[in-house]
């Protein structure tokens, strides 16, 4: 099986590098978008993101044999609602959110007895809106394919190999170890992001201006990350609880061990403790998932 028509509803980030990677990586397929806001459907028409913006989800959804939502994960269930009873026979329903098992769960309801083939791309930046894809956003990057129970295979192999085409590697999981794998690699990392950015400007006896001026000392990389879509990772952290709430735990008590350490004065622990995360640090760059260099790279697109 493979696909001739995909429609893309939801044309910010990661529906407009969707059909950016369509285009040029299978131009033999065509595309179809819709997205609920009127001027984002304008700007998509303009850059191009997919083949055709349409004024209707049903109306982008009509004859195509893969359907993708990339809308906020909050967002799913609405708009899996507006295309019941448009969906052609025999479809693939896919989406690209950032947690899987409730993504799944809201798309099945809305859609009973589509064949749905949840899938989140690992890759994205910190901008949003049909103005911040690209065509290589999921180049070399993970897509985890997250197929519930009983899924035909014929169905999860043409949505990995969609993936593959786009330039990204696929790995097949089911939705609840994929929330919790997410919960620690990224869910976690932008609440530790957020909360310190609120901290550093909350904090009374160091102004705002002395925050962004000495930002170098690490906080700038956190700031990068605490800039995300609102909406995004609302919908995210709602949709993700038990993983987050569990990694959140565990969290909570490295800090306190690291806590005592510096209080009792425990230089070794310390010490073995930065040892071993600079490792993991070394091990992502060797496996080409992120880049050495002091920009991370960001002048080639490449933000996770
Ligand atoms: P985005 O740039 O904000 O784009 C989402 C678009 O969906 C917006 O234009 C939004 O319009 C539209 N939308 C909302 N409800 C809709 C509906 N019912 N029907 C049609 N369009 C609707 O967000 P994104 O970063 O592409 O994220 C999309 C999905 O990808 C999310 O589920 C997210 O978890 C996942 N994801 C994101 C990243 C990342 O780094 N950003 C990475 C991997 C996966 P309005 O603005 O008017 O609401």
């Amino acid at each position: 099986m493979s696909f001739q028509r995909v429609a893309i509803i939801g044309l910010g980030l990661l529906g407009g590098s969707t059909g950016l990677a369509v285009a040029e990586h299978l131009p033999g397929i065509a595309t179809a978008g819709y997205d609920a806001d009127p001027e984002t459907r304008r700007r998509a028409g303009e850059r191009g993101l997919v083949g055709t913006v349409c004024d209707s989800a049903a109306d982008a959804v009509r004859d195509a044999d893969l359907v993708i939502f990339c809308v906020p994960v909050g967002a799913m269930s609405a708009a899996a609602a507006e295309i019941a009873g448009a969906l052609k026979p025999g479809a693939v329903v896919s989406d690209v959110g950032s947690s899987k098992e409730s993504v799944a769960k809201a798309l099945a309801e809305a859609l009973p007895g589509a064949a749905i083939i949840p899938a989140h791309p690992v890759a994205g930046t910190e901008n949003s809106g049909p103005d911040a894809g690209f065509a290589s956003l999921f180049r070399n990057r993970w897509c985890i394919v997250t197929p519930p129970e009983g899924a035909e295979p014929e169905h999860v192999t043409a949505v990995s190999d969609f993936w593959t085409a786009l330039g990204a590697n696929v790995e097949v999981m089911t939705p609840q170890h994929h929330d919790l794998v997410l919960a620690v690699t990224s869910h976690l990392p932008h609440l530790i992001a957020y909360t310190i950015v609120g901290t550093a400007s909350d904090l009374e006896g160091v102004t705002q201006s002395e925050v962004i001026k000495y930002s170098a000392g690490g906080f700038r990389d956190f700031t990068r990350i605490a800039a995300s879509d609102p909406t995004m990772w609302r919908d995210v952290f709602l949709s993700n609880k038990d993983a987050v709430l569990e990694m959140l735990q565990r969290f909570t008590e490295d800090l306190t061990a690291l806590q005592r350490a510096i209080r009792v004065g425990d230089g070794q622990q310390l010490f073995d403790h930065f040892t071993r995360t600079r490792a993991i640090r070394r091990s992502i760059i060797e496996q080409g998932q992120d880049d050495a260099r002091p920009d991370f790279g960001r002048s080639d697109h490449n933000g996770g």
